[in-house]
């Protein structure tokens, strides 16, 4: 079995390796390490080899974790999961960024309750690009509303969008979907200059990552390639 340090090194080398190929700077695409089902032990080992950004589905799972781990003062916490608009406040204090807004009330709370000390919550939105059902997200025509709304609220910094594409789509569908979502990204940025930078698409996972990056991927999120396959509790 290999060490979380050796996945760290094979990922980095996949994401510098697909970098290159898309003559994308080497620096553009950031490695988001998803520690959904992790221990706080094996969140060190990854800190230990470097890794210092990590994305959590679960509040109360990730809370524990961040407690756990206070002592490491350079982790930066990114929340992915969906989001429960009573559960905004506590979203809002701990983590850097959320990737997983997807509505004016959740936005509205969020900034409300970021507190005045902490730089701007860093958001994307959340679309649901393949239109599928049980998928949370909004849809993209829902975008420029809640681009304008959410560009506007203080204690937000908004980044850009994230999507989970259908995976069982084939490839040259899902190499689509990430199109789409980066030409959205584009266009938003060019009709609401003053919203945000807008400068984030966080898309890529174990399985596609070189194609997330050959779209424009700038995080891509990733659990499996760096922790091993995941065991649910049932
Ligand atoms: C679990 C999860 C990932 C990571 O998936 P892997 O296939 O294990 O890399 C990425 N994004 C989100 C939103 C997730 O829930």
């Amino acid at each position: 079995m290999s060490s979380i340090a050796d996945n760290i090194g094979s990922v980095t080398r996949r994401i510098q390796k697909a970098t290159l190929q898309a003559g994308r700077e080497p620096n553009s695409v950031s490695l988001l390490a998803v520690s959904k089902t992790r221990s706080a032990d094996e969140l060190r080992e990854a800190v230990a080899a470097g890794q210092l950004a990590f994305g959590e589905n679960y509040l109360q799972e990730a809370l524990d974790k961040i407690a756990a781990l206070a002592d490491l003062a350079d982790i930066e916490w990114h929340f992915i999961g969906p989001i429960q608009s009573n559960k905004t406040r506590q979203i809002a204090s701990a983590f850097s960024w959320v990737h997983s807004v997807d509505r004016l009330k959740v936005a509205r709370r969020l900034s409300e309750q970021r507190e005045t000390g902490l730089p701007p919550l860093n958001i994307c939105l959340q679309v649901n690009i393949n239109n599928e059902e049980s998928k949370s997200g909004c849809q993209p025509d829902e975008l420029p509303e809640l681009v304008s709304e959410i560009g506007q609220l203080p204690g937000l910094n908004l980044r850009g969008l994230m999507a989970i594409p259908d995976p069982e789509q084939g490839e040259s569908d899902l190499r689509a979907s990430f199109r789409s979502l980066a030409n959205t990204l584009k266009k938003l940025r060019q009709e609401y200059p003053e919203a945000g930078p807008l400068d984030t698409l966080s898309m890529g996972m174990s399985g596609d990552l070189e194609m997330a990056v050959a779209e424009g991927a700038t995080w891509v999120r990733i659990g499996t390639a760096v922790f091993g396959a995941r065991a649910y509790k049932s």
